[in-house]
């Protein structure tokens, strides 16, 4: 194909010249004029064709590297699409460099000025680092207003004022293209500068620049949704998510580097009395005002403020190696003095301490998971040891003495809905008899902790822990759900049952229990009549109103509720009588001292007949031996509970010891 293109371009050429030869003198002189304007008009259309198809190949190459353009800004996610997007477009430009810049306000003076956001530069050629920020409000002031009215500026440098001209040809800047990106008539978001373009073309980088404009406005709304999901609503700081994030990536730099980190864990004392006092609304405002002017005016640009828990705050800072301690501690006791402070809020003069607990990489730990559990331990360190103080965690927190402590911990990491320990809690059920027919007539659900060194921990080493840690609501939900779970299934399978839920006094105390029971219930089908919810005396006698207050209305609901360790707490029949309940348990004590005197029979049998005095369901649990069952069954009490029928057993246990099948039991 290029031998017919060759032949085609010499032809005049070679025409004229046997032209030339052929004819003489002035017609031959005529002929050579002639042919020489032929042939200058020929060169004037080869010219025109061969600059149509140059700008057809441009136009070309535009298109190609606008798609290329588009296809990167697409995918982009931090900026690196830009870079991609501005290399496709300055080849086609033939620019020495092409940048996207991004208007922001400048926080000094209020200023508008474009700062450099991504670059790419042409290779090979070497020309100083690109202007670093076009200053709108300053000697650029001239470019805002045709920005703004979408206007696109071009030229050679030569033709601006000298403000503008020497800071472009500082740059290496010779011509230009200065594009707005942004809505029409509206302050541009950006501009993208194309420098030493050879081949401009206006329209196409105005679709390039509708392109950023796109991209950058997905971004922002991918900003917001992901701002959303990393951030606390209450008070804008990060969330426990995002602080994961943020720990994961300094511990990965401060590994490269050599440098240290700290995670500094904070809990306020005594917010929960200014929560109960003072309200919800109030202690929401409350711990606004707490972040707003008591922790950020303790902060460095660096450090990283994350809000993990109703008042609970870590704070991340990165050290050089040596200097972690210092910045810890140093951080730490400015928080401690700025929290001191009285504070006067809405009319209240409140005072707030908080207990911190330190860990540092490399020392304490390695990973995320280490270090937030031992600052952790080293919180509850403090808080044992009088509050209000600050603690770097050391290795014998978490032996011995503080047993209890590193329990709580781990009860606080099992619980935690991030982390996948959430299997950790299983529910063990006991049989409940009715001596007369030998039928198993309920089940109580009662709570086990599976922990990863200690095994199965019973539930008085743990309850006491959930409530005064506040863990008790996920932990009581947790548990119901299970139990009320299991049970559903054994009734939908034709078993009668009812089955027992133990719940704590703080339980007690929440309004959000009855919603709780409600959402379980209706979650897992288990009719309402087949849940029995077991208070104990004392719990009720914490608070009456409350207490009378939040069983009318799960007796509204259609659940049993009875009285848990009944006569342990010693109250008397005119304090019973207004509760609504189904039924008593009889205290473990009370059966025990059966055997031991007359006396002791004595106080039992009042108990047992108090009980039916006041219309209830008698339960007596912890009957161990035949002896006391045949003494409870003579005192009119008939339904029971103890080692004498059955353990606590797993669901699998209880299935194959009481619901075998006829067939299965034939075969054993
Ligand atoms: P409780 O409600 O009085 O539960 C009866 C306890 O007595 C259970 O201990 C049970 O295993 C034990 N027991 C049963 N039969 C006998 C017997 O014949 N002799 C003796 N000596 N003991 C017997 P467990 O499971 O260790 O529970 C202890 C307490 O922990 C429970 O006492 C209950 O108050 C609390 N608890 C258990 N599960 C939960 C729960 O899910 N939530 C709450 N808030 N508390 C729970
Ligand atoms: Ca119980
Ligand atoms: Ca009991």
């Amino acid at each position: 194909t290029l031998a017919p293109q060759l032949a085609n371009s010499r032809a005049p050429l070679w025409m004229s010249f046997a032209l030339g030869l052929g004819f003489s003198g002035l017609f031959g002189a005529l002929m050579t004029f002639v042919t020489q304007r032929l042939l200058q008009r020929d060169r004037a259309v080869r010219e025109e064709r061969h600059s149509e198809r140059v700008g057809f190949q441009q136009r070309e190459l535009y298109l190609a590297a606008l798609a290329e353009a588009e296809s990167h800004l697409l995918a982009d996610t931090d900026g690196e699409g830009n870079r991609a997007a501005l290399a496709a477009l300055g080849r086609a430009a033939g620019a020495t460099r092409a940048s996207v810049y991004f208007v922001r306000t400048d926080p000094r003076d209020q200023s508008l000025v474009a700062l450099v956001g991504q670059s790419w530069q042409s290779a090979g050629v070497s020309i100083p680092n690109a202007l670093h920020d076009i200053k709108l409000g300053q000697n650029f002031a001239r470019w805002l207003e045709p920005l703004t009215a979408g206007d696109v500026l071009e030229g050679p440098t030569s033709a601006l004022p000298l403000s503008e001209r020497s800071a472009l040809e500082a740059h290496g800047v010779r011509t230009f293209l200065a594009l707005p990106i942004g809505e029409a008539s509206k302050t541009p978001r950006g501009i993208l500068l194309i420098e030493n373009p050879k081949t401009p073309s206006q329209d196409h980088l105005r679709a390039a620049a509708a392109a950023f404009l796109h991209a950058e406005a997905r971004r922002e709304i991918e900003r917001a949704t992901r701002r959303q999901a990393l951030h606390d609503p209450l008070t804008d700081l990060p969330n426990r998510r995002h602080l994961r994030e943020e720990l994961e990536r300094r511990l990965g730099d401060a590994e490269r580097h050599g440098t240290g980190v700290s995670v500094i864990f904070l809990d306020l004392d005594r917010f929960k009395q200014i929560n109960d006092t003072l309200g919800h609304d109030f202690g929401d405002r409350f711990l606004q005002y707490i972040v707003r002017h008591r922790l950020h005016p303790c902060l460095a640009p660096n450090d990283f403020l994350a809000r993990v828990g109703g008042d609970e705050f870590v704070l991340v800072l990165s050290s050089e190696r040596l200097s972690v301690h210092h910045d810890a501690t140093q951080r730490s006791s400015a928080i401690l003095r700025s929290l001191m402070l009285p504070i006067a809020l809405e009319g209240q003069e409140l005072y707030i301490s908080t207990s911190i607990g330190i860990s540092g990489f490399p020392t304490d730990g390695s990973d995320v998971e280490s270090l937030m559990k031992h600052a952790d331990v080293a919180m509850y360190a403090v808080k044992e040891a009088g509050k209000n103080n600050f603690r770097f965690f050391e290795k014998s927190m978490m032996e011995g003495a503080t047993d209890k402590l590193r329990l709580e911990a781990d009860l606080r990491h099992a619980l935690d809905p991030r982390s996948s320990a959430s299997d950790a809690f299983l529910v063990h059920f006991q049989p409940q008899v009715d001596v007369r027919t030998g039928e198993m007539v309920g089940l109580e659900a009662l709570a086990r902790w599976n922990h990863p060194e200690r095994g199965l921990v019973p539930p008085d080493e743990f309850v006491g822990l959930a409530e005064e840690t506040g863990l008790i609501l996920p932990l009581g939900e947790h548990i119901l759900r299970a139990a009320c779970r299991q049970g559903a299934a054994w009734i939908a399978q034709g078993h009668k049952l009812r089955i027992a839920v133990n719940l704590s006094a703080a339980q007690l105390r929440e309004r959000e229990l009855v919603l709780q029971v409600h959402r379980v219930l209706s979650e897992t089908k288990l009719p309402p009549e087949c849940l029995e919810l077991e208070f104990t005396e004392t719990a009720m006698m914490k608070d009456i109103p409350g207490a009378q207050a939040v069983m009318a209305d799960l007796k509204r609901i259609g659940v049993w509720l009875s009285i848990d360790d009944f006569g342990a707490g010693a109250s008397s029949v005119a304090q019973l009588r207004d509760f609504p309940f189904d039924s008593v348990k009889i205290e473990r004590m009370f059966v025990k001292a059966l055997l031991e005197s007359e006396r002791d029979r004595e106080v039992t049998r009042a108990l047992i007949s108090l009980a039916r005095a006041m219309d209830a369901n008698v339960v007596a649990e912890g009957v161990e031996s035949m002896r006391q069952c045949e003494i409870l069954a003579g005192m009119g009490c008939t339904i029971m509970q103890g080692h004498f029928f059955s353990y606590a057993l797993t669901a699998e246990e209880l299935e194959r010891r009481f619901f075998a099948a006829p067939a299965a039991q034939q075969a054993a």
